[in-house]
């Protein structure tokens, strides 16, 4: 494969952390082949042992946080205490859907005919999953948990931009679960596409729009089951009867958190014409208290962009976005010095075609255009290959209901972020994904389901 080793960076100095050594196309075959080799006895093992050897897992990580997320937040630049919130939080949550994941394989005697009808699910096999590096502990985790917990087997290459934090994490399950349940491979893009073209039974995969296109094409060959959470450009509409302030407030944190590599980032602020100089100055105000920083001071709520390249896309939109007519009302010129820093920046006005308007930007900037109408609202907020999430704000609940049941996307806020209730699946509609992750039915995509009829004796 062409690249022998990851240059692992500190993107809030630029200083190489350390050179790792990407899987050869053997070590790919081979880990999969042991994955597959210890396949049967995992797959055979009671369900309720194979969860309690998770949950201690779980356990584990909840107890390792501080030390976990000094390392992500080195290795990514996310600010300390929120990359130590991210894996408590993931740990907690986690726990939580364990005993939903046992409920998602509980085999099931169904009703309704004489004979005896046994409904299973059956685990595929081995999974290969492959994660991004914007949450490198939540991504993956929230994967492995419920694929070896419905008796897969598991290969896994973490980002090679996290690749310590992906290290860390597989050593805290290969501690706890037999030889070969759990594997890891580090390396990037090709290191991916060879573990893809591998016989595995299942590609679990989380990361941008192209290389799942990538991924669907290679895994077409031999059939294999596909789960894909891709990118997305959600929509965040704000009328003229909302509660401005929370509006802005919403918009603007969600706009920037985690420096806006979040794929339910808000891309684009769609707002009504007659309230949106008030709103812009709502949103300049919450966006000035959003100085970047060093990741590691306590202080600090927003770091630097992961990676060189991911910073010149950030800059090429807002450079776009300029030359294209929009407004830089905040923010917009590359700050001196080290790492790969950018600030919160303000664009209004961008016109339809501009770069921050169709294609994910995945950086610290709050995007504003106007509307006139509700039905151009909402066409405009639809028109995206993307479907991840949408927000709506408005002080008439009718129109809640109306404009939601309009959004194209998995999962939608209404005078609120995006979030579910315990059991909601976290859906990619339209382009932003195929199957989903979360919840009974999510769980149950790392199975098949089996039906055994059996005539009375
Ligand atoms: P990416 O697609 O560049 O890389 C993701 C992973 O795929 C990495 O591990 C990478 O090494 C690997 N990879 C790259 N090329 C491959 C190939 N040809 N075959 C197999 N594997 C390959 O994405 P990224 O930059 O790491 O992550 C950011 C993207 O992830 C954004 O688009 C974001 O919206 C998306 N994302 C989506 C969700 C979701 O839940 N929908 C969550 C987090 C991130």
């Amino acid at each position: 494969m062409s690249q022998a080793t990851i240059h692992n960076l500190d993107p809030a100095t630029g200083e190489l952390i350390e050179e790792i050594p990407c899987a050869t196309e053997a070590e790919v075959q081979a880990k999969v082949a042991r994955a597959r080799n210890a396949w049967p006895a995992w797959r055979g093992m009671d369900s309720g042992q194979r969860l309690d050897l998770l949950r201690a897992v779980l356990k584990r990580l909840e107890e390792e946080a501080p030390e976990l997320g000094a390392l992500l937040s080195r290795e990514m630049g996310k600010p300390l205490s929120q990359a130590i919130g991210e894996v408590r939080g993931y740990a907690k949550h986690l726990a939580g859907e364990l005993d939903e994941v046992a409920l998602a394989i509980a085999p099931q005697i169904m009703p309704g005919s004489e004979d005896e009808v046994l409904l299973s699910r059956e685990p595929h096999g081995v999974v290969a999953v492959i994660t991004p590096w914007n949450f490198p502990v939540g991504m993956p985790a929230q994967i492995l948990i419920p694929a070896l917990g419905a008796g897969n087997t598991v290969v896994f290459k973490p980002s090679e931009h996290v690749p310590l934090t992906g290290a860390f994490l597989a050593r805290l399950f290969q501690e706890h679960l037999p030889d070969g349940v759990l594997e890891l491979l580090q390396g990037g893009g090709p290191v991916g596409a060879a573990l893809v073209e591998e016989e595995v039974d299942m590609i679990a995969f989380v990361g941008s729009r192209a290389t799942g296109i990538a991924i669907m094409r290679s895994a077409a060959g031999s059939l294999k089951r596909l789960v894909l959470e891709l990118g997305g450009k959600d929509p965040l509409l704000v009328f003229a009867d909302a509660d401005l302030e929370a509006a802005a407030i919403c918009a603007t944190q969600n706009s920037l958190r985690n420096t806006g590599q979040v794929c339910c980032s808000v891309e684009r602020v769609l707002v009504e014409r007659s309230v949106a100089q008030r709103f812009e100055k709502l949103v300049l105000q919450e966006a000035g208290n959003w100085p970047f920083g060093d990741p590691q001071v306590k202080q600090t709520c927003m770091g630097p962009l992961v990676s060189e390249s991911q910073r010149d896309n950030v800059v090429a939109h807002v450079a776009d976005a300029r030359e294209k007519g929009a407004r830089i009302a905040l923010g917009g010129e590359l700050p001196k010095g080290s790492g790969w820093f950018y600030p919160a920046t303000v664009i209004v006005d961008a016109p339809s075609d501009a770069k921050v308007i169709r294609d994910e930007t995945f950086g610290p900037v709050v995007c504003l255009t106007c509307f006139d109408t509700e039905d151009e609202a909402v066409e405009r907020a639809n028109d995206t290959v993307y479907g991840l999430g949408a927000n709506v704000w408005t002080g008439d609940p009718e129109r809640g209901r109306r404009v939601s049941a309009g959004l194209r996307a998995g999962q939608v806020g209404v005078n609120r972020y995006l979030g579910g209730a315990p059991g909601t699946p976290w859906v990619g509609a339209r382009q932003s994904g195929v199957g989903f992750l979360g919840g009974i039915e999510g769980h149950r995509q790392f199975t098949t389901p089996k039906t055994v009829a059996t005539a009375p004796s």
